[in-house]
């Protein structure tokens, strides 16, 4: 049986940032990844001009300092992205096809609800610490509050609770009906307390080399040290067969392979596929009840960003269709979602109508120039088995179930990823990653 010092499971951020601080503090390090590449839920494409076409995570957002650590540590470049893009939104909705920054059908005294609620939520987020939730006093009220229901309960109106929703499925976060409104005021205290979701928060740059090169770069200083194509079956914390302690990590081949410490850095539906056995009842509870916002995502890529043309920025809001809306991803290419409130729709349809279908939404909404492509990529992550999702999600009462385990490790076995972070993201990955190595290195 090979014998190492630490097995980190996944070659995505999470496990690629661990490893890499892992080996420069001198352990001996192997990563075993599922897939035959590395990056996880980072993956791109280049055209044949050298554009590199991101299908996974793309941007990040001002408070994102772990990731942007790591960016600048590689050599990467920081710019901004489609936020600062001049130009009107575009709004595909009931009555139509509407351009500007404005809700197209928010009277002026919802839009003061509207406003009046924002400042609400972000005194309320200002109650709540985002290192521990739980310590709320009405933490478990919080929790079994959905968002809807608290809009509801501070009177906003019909109006208003459309335009959560349709900026709710924008995102591909599921329906505002069932999140947490607990798992969302921890999110945005992260981001500052600043209001509802902030795209200059959340979504203001990106890497210019393309987000899916900083897990690349990674991989190539890990070399030899990442095991593609190797799924891992099993944990067992308990049985080091006579080698004392530590913990036995068994492949799908039936391979086993020996280290001191496990780090577990696989997204919330693979974990739960893993058998793990030595560590506490409660701890596996928690890691287990995890859950995610599946989602699948266009990417369309032209000769140039034609929309602009006709003074349009790129970022769409769909409100009864497939899509949850649209953002410009770089020159010519545009990116969107189709939300998990909308994949029932979404597999009704025959696989082979699929893309033209999605296609048909951004005809509707940036002319009939939409349909002459470069490139069309559908990525499918919720039907990937492993990744099974998109981004964390908390339904109500799912934060205070998990509780403050999230995040914790039980060593041997330490568990990193974007799904023990906040609300996922590129930068819980590295966060989480980075913060274990610390720790473990510093035992
Ligand atoms: C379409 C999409 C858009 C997104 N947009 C953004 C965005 O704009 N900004 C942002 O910050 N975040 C975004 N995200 C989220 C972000 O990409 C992820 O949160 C982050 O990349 C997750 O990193 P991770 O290392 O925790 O997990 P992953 O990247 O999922 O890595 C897990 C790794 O484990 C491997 N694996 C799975 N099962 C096994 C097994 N049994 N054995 C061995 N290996 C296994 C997988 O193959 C994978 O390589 C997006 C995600 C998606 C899918």
């Amino acid at each position: 049986m090979t014998r190492t010092d630490v097995i980190v499971i996944g070659a995505g951020l999470a496990g690629l940032s661990a490893a890499r601080d892992l080996v420069a503090g001198g352990a001996d390090v192997v990563v075993l990844e599922a897939r035959g590449r590395a990056g996880g839920r980072v993956e791109q494409t280049r055209m044949a001009d050298g554009r590199p076409i991101q299908l996974g995570g793309e941007v990040i957002g001002e408070s994102h300092t772990s990731y942007r650590q790591l960016v600048a540590e590689l050599g990467l470049t920081i710019v901004p992205s489609f936020t600062g893009i001049p130009g009107e939104s575009t709004w595909l909705v009931s009555e139509g096809r509407a351009l500007g920054d404005e809700m197209p059908w928010m009277p002026a005294a919802d839009r003061a609800i509207y406003d009046e609620l924002e400042q609400k939520f972000a005194a309320l987020t200002a109650t709540v610490d985002p290192d521990d939730p739980w310590a709320h006093p009405d933490a478990v009220a919080l929790d079994r509050l959905s968002v809807g229901d608290w809009l509801r309960s501070e009177g906003a109106t019909p109006a208003v609770l459309r335009a959560m929703e349709l900026r709710t499925l924008a995102l591909a976060d599921p329906s505002i009906e069932r999140r947490s409104l607990l798992a969302d005021l921890r999110k945005e205290a992260t981001a500052g307390a600043v209001g509802f979701y902030d795209y200059d928060a959340w979504e203001s740059a990106k890497v210019l080399e393309g987000s899916a090169t900083v897990a690349l770069r990674m991989a190539e200083e890990l070399g030899h040290r990442i095991r593609y194509g190797s799924p891992v079956r099993a944990v067992d914390v308990t049985s080091a067969d006579g080698t004392g302690t530590g913990v036995v990590v068994t492949l799908h081949t039936g391979e086993r392979l020996h280290a001191a410490d496990v780090v577990c850095a696989l997204p919330a539906g693979p974990l739960r596929d893993l058998r793990i056995s030595g560590v506490s009842e409660a701890y596996l509870a928690a890691a287990t009840r995890r859950q995610h916002a599946p989602a699948a995502k266009l990417v369309t890529v032209h000769a140039t960003s034609f929309w602009e043309a006709n003074g349009q920025n790129g970022t769409g809001y769909f409100e009864h269709t497939l899509l949850g809306g649209t953002w410009v991803q770089t020159d010519g290419a545009l990116s969107a979602l189709v939300p998990v409130d909308r994949l029932g729709p979404y597999l009704a349809l025959p696989t082979t109508a699929r893309q033209d279908a999605l296609l048909d939404e951004l005809v509707a909404a940036y002319g009939p120039e939409a349909r002459d492509t470069q490139a069309v990529f559908v990525r499918d992550w919720f039907a990937d088995p492993y990744t099974q999702g998109y981004i964390t999600a908390w339904r109500p009462g799912d934060l205070t179930a998990v509780g403050p385990l999230h995040g914790t490790h039980e060593p041997p076995f330490w568990l990193v990823g974007s799904d023990q972070w906040v609300c996922g993201y590129m930068e819980g990955a590295v966060r989480t990653g980075r913060g274990a190595a610390a720790q473990l290195l510093a035992r």
